[in-house]
């Protein structure tokens, strides 16, 4: 497959779609981001990567982070987990309040906000302070995307902090339903803090490769979590990686995936590839436009959906 010729195509052809989506504006410092931009990237099995665009550019990871957060809590606190938070998706937006009082403080499933507040929450009882929770969570995604230089941006995590009421409002919601061990603002704070990690799609296609290989990672061979896992991961992200517009994604892409306000997109090709695609622009969902777009376009010309 002529995986580069497939990128520039991709390229050419999403050009009229700029200007149609908006960047997000709620975290202020997201709002001054260059819409202009876009990246994608692929990495193979054997760690070959093609890529196109601005890929060296980082961007707030923001979502994505979910992802990561949740591998590392099924690895720290095992299956209870499931007690906590659910495995449905929402059908509401990303900082829906709605299901969660009369779900009774148990979020849906771990991508919406309430679910990856939980998530945090959890790592924070496994791992006591919030410092070597932070630093547990970033060396994971250091080695997963086998880049030491990844970090998080705290201004952007100040930013959010400052104007995070939504996020305040869900965390103080689950704590009077008794679904959260820590105090609302402890965890908020490294939760702010993990959405704000900073990664280029080079290193966000990567970091795909432990959930395109059974758990673990096929150039390094560095086991991350096991084959079982990775079914509930990939099968999780396929339903509820995209919020409310997930049900549209897994139409139109045909792959587990998971978003994030920050203008980027992961996702899994099982046995085959990861890939990643920024653009800051987003649809009324809250994901990528033009990034969605690219990978239906990818799945399009290389028929490589999982179905
Ligand atoms: N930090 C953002 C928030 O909590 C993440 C949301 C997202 O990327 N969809 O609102």
């Amino acid at each position: 497959m002529d995986y580069q010729k497939i990128l520039e195509e991709i390229s050419l052809e999403i050009k009229p779609l700029f200007g149609l989506g908006k960047v997000a504006n709620y975290i202020p410092l997201l709002s001054k981001v260059n819409p202009n931009k876009f990246a994608m990237a692929i990495t193979l099995l054997d760690g070959t990567q093609y890529k196109i665009g601005d890929s060296n550019e980082v961007f707030s990871i923001q979502s994505i982070s979910k992802v990561f957060a949740f591998t590392l809590a099924l690895e720290s606190y095992g299956i209870k987990l499931y007690d906590r938070v659910g495995v449905e998706p929402s059908g509401d937006p990303f900082n829906s309040l709605i299901q969660l009082e009369y779900e009774k403080g148990i979020p849906r499933n771990p991508f919406i906000n309430a679910g990856a507040i939980v998530i945090t929450d959890t790592l924070l009882k496994s791992f006591k302070d919030d410092k070597t929770t932070l630093n547990k969570l970033l060396e994971f995604i250091r080695d997963i995307s086998d880049n030491k230089n990844i970090n998080y941006d705290s201004d952007i995590a100040d930013s959010e902090m400052s104007f995070g009421y939504k996020n305040m409002a869900l965390a103080n919601l689950m704590k009077s339903f008794d679904n959260l061990y820590n105090e609302p603002i402890d965890v908020l704070k490294i939760y702010f803090k993990q959405c704000a990690i900073s990664m280029n799609v080079k290193d966000l296609s990567r970091a795909m490769l432990y959930l395109v290989h059974n758990g673990s990672d096929p150039v390094t061979k560095k086991e991350f979590t096991s084959l079982r896992r990775i079914k509930r991961i990939n099968s999780l992200m396929l339903t509820c990686g995209h919020y409310d517009a997930s049900g549209e994604f897994a139409f139109h892409v045909g792959l587990p995936g998971k978003s994030g306000v920050g203008g980027g997109i992961v996702a899994v090709v099982p046995n085959i590839l990861g890939i990643s695609v920024y653009s800051p622009e987003l649809n009324s969902h809250g994901n990528s436009l033009i990034g969605t777009k690219a990978l239906e376009l990818f799945t399009t010309k290389t028929g490589l959906s999982i179905f």
